[in-house]
């Protein structure tokens, strides 16, 4: 399977701004967005079991469009200790606000809370391109391992072999040299 650091040329994700309604209620419009490459991220390959879903909710605030962005998305991926196929859910939810002058945002309450991001759309823009930033909101909640089990007991260090099936018998616990010339000396 090929792998993807960025997102597929054919995802469009625009948000028609004249759709978004002026009295401040809300606009949404749902992606289902197939991905047929892994992507590459932590090192490692997520491969999709899925399309990914995308939720987008814009509406006005203060002559901006405020949007959030919900993605769900299943991936397998090895577990960190045995290496099984291993299925994760992911769940993204960020915030964008988006200036519509093509300024850049100057201080404001909006920007201050810290969780939202403020980005400057250009005036003549008819829409917003929501892919970048379903993109960041799937990335960001990637999971750097996982592990098929709580309890998974990993693969032998000695012989590779998977402790979940059973003991392979292997003595994996160094006894200390010194301790062994003592016990010889106590028989
Ligand atoms: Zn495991
Ligand atoms: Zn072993």
């Amino acid at each position: 399977m090929n792998t993807v650091s960025l997102p597929p040329d054919e995802w469009r994700c625009g948000i028609l701004i004249s759709r978004v309604p002026k009295d401040g209620t809300a606009y949404s419009e749902s992606f289902s967005l197939p991905l047929d490459a892994a992507i590459s991220h932590w090192g490692q390959e997520y491969i999709p079991a899925e399309p990914i879903h995308a939720d987008i909710e814009a509406s006005y605030v203060n002559e901006r469009i405020l949007a959030r962005v919900i993605c769900r998305a299943e991936f397998t991926l090895p577990c960190s200790r045995c290496l099984a196929e291993t299925r994760v859910a992911i769940f993204g939810d960020l915030r964008y606000l988006f200036t519509l002058s093509g300024e850049a945002p100057e201080d404001d309450d909006e920007a201050d809370d810290g969780d939202v991001d403020v980005i400057p759309v250009d005036a003549f823009e008819s829409e917003i391109e929501m892919t970048p930033y379903i993109w960041e909101a799937l990335l960001l909640n990637l999971p750097e391992r996982a592990l098929c089990s709580e309890n998974c007991k990993g693969l032998c260090h000695i012989c590779g072999y998977d402790k979940n099936i059973g003991d392979c018998g292997c003595k994996e616990d160094n006894p200390d040299p010194r301790l062994a010339v003592l016990r010889d000396l106590m028989e």
